[in-house]
């Protein structure tokens, strides 16, 4: 077979302003060895996230231009609406400035103390909307997602048996809606079959509960359908879309993902009066319906993304580059989480490090490393940013130290791919010379943005 190439070319480019390795040394000492600290204009490839940071294609520059701004009514609104509505099939469309304002709107109507939300795993925004109304967000992710080592298909799937469980013992009446997120971000990435969709769907309908998709990645959840499930290969991507949506009676969204732009959301929905309780929320919160938070241009933008995500091309060169970087990383003995998911590769500091104790933070080692061997920057997801204390100060870890590289939507070439990967083996073939790091500065929130670090 030949090499998948990127299926684009290039027509407008951005500058890479290199460092060396001694300006980098001092940059991150400066930055409190912080990724979240340094300045981008010092990083050689951004792996931070691949939020809001794909690269918009010439159609969608054009739309920019040519967005409708009339305050109500834009064309540009019934655009997006019209395209929204064929990839959802849901009657109410209504546009947001990110996923956490859809995210927001919907629990501040539909969540309160005493209500349960489960889903196979809530991302960070999703729980964080759930419980500030006082309701609870549950994790009933299936057995095999939980183990980093275990290669199989659909590692996002939601545990059916722990859901009806679930559902007896809190009350379908406690339980406003269920959640499926696909992909599931935070379990990395990893995809949600057709099958379990459905019969997370059987289980709602025996129930009467409403099914919600968190959607953010359903392109690539998509294709990894239409590539590892039996029954999919010659389906097209929208109609394996339309089939996975046609389960849900409600959708959050973040177009700073499969959206392909740098900022927009929209909420989905099929229930009348939910979608009037969510507008009469969205004008005090965000906006007018025709224009959410966003302008019309955005929403332009948004609409011509959401066609060219459903792009089997596309989707291939995607989920293509992430896995050629995982397979290349695997064969050189880096321990990863395996198979790679849709976005980005995890890599697993504990089996990288062995001799960095948690308390020293084997992740933040790694992307300490990274950085100044070449610029690259990444970002622990481990003990800085999940671990707690317990009353005598000591740590408690979570269950893993990973170092996450997200990949930016059509902004890197192969060439790029390649240096990553070069530099990665340069820092494991180094690994005995890393060290741990202390805390000397802490938020008592969300401490991993503005840490502080020394080395040990
Ligand atoms: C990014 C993300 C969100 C939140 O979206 P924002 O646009 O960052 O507010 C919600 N759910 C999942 C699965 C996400 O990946």
């Amino acid at each position: 077979m030949k090499t998948i190439i990127e299926p684009f070319k290039i027509k407008s480019v951005e500058p890479i302003r290199f460092t060396t390795k001694e300006e980098r040394i001092k940059i991150l000492k400066e930055s409190g060895y912080n990724p979240f600290m340094i300045h981008a204009d010092d990083v050689i490839i951004d792996l931070l996230t691949d939020s809001g940071t794909s690269a918009m294609s010439a159609k969608q520059w054009a739309g920019i231009m040519d967005g409708d701004e009339a305050y109500a009514g834009s064309k540009s609104f019934y655009r997006f609406e019209k395209q929204v509505r064929k990839i959802t099939g849901m009657k109410y469309i209504i546009p947001t400035h990110q996923g956490r304002a859809s995210e927001k709107i919907l629990f501040s109507i539909v969540g309160g103390k005493g209500k349960y939300f489960p889903n196979n795993t809530h991302f960070d925004t999703t729980r964080a909307n759930i419980e500030f109304t006082g309701a609870e967000g549950v994790d009933l992710l299936n057995e095999t997602g939980k183990h980093p080592e275990i290669r199989a298909d659909f590692k996002g799937d939601m545990d059916i048996a722990k859901l009806i469980e679930f559902i007896k013992e809190k009350g379908k009446e406690n339980i406003p809606l269920c959640m499926i997120t696909i992909t599931n971000n935070s379990g990395g990435g990893q995809p949600v079959s057709m099958k379990n969709i459905r019969e997370v769907k059987e289980v709602c309908v025996k129930y009467n509960i409403p099914l919600f998709i968190d959607a953010c990645r359903f392109a690539e959840n998509a294709y990894f359908i239409k590539k590892r499930e039996k029954g999919y290969k010659d389906k097209s991507i929208i109609e394996i879309v339309q089939e996975m949506f046609s389960y849900a009676d409600g959708a959050t969204m973040s177009a700073k993902k499969d959206g392909l732009v740098n900022i927009g959301g929209f909420l989905a929905l099929n229930d009348e009066n939910l979608a009037m309780n969510c507008r009469n929320l969205l004008i005090v919160t965000e906006g007018f319906p025709t224009y959410g938070g966003l302008a019309g241009r955005d929403l332009e933008a948004i609409a011509q993304g959401l066609e060219e995500v459903l792009d089997e091309s596309y989707l291939q060169y995607r989920i293509r580059s992430v896995e050629y970087l995982g397979e290349r990383l695997v064969e050189a003995g880096v321990p990863i989480i395996e198979p790679p998911g849709g976005h980005a590769i995890y890599i697993d500091a504990k089996r990288f490090l062995p001799d960095i104790p948690p308390e020293q933070f084997p992740g933040q080692a790694i992307v300490g490393s990274l950085y100044i061997e070449g610029g690259i920057r990444s970002v622990e997801i481990g003990s800085v940013m999940f671990g707690k204390y317990d009353e005598k100060g000591k740590l408690i870890p979570p269950p893993m130290e990973l170092v996450r590289l997200a990949i930016p939507r059509r902004v890197y070439t192969q060439s790029h791919i390649d240096y990553v990967l070069e530099v990665i083996l340069e820092s494991f073939k180094n690994r005995n010379k890393l060290r741990g790091y202390k805390i000397v500065y802490e938020a008592p929130m969300l401490r991993h943005f503005t840490a502080r670090f020394e080395l040990m």
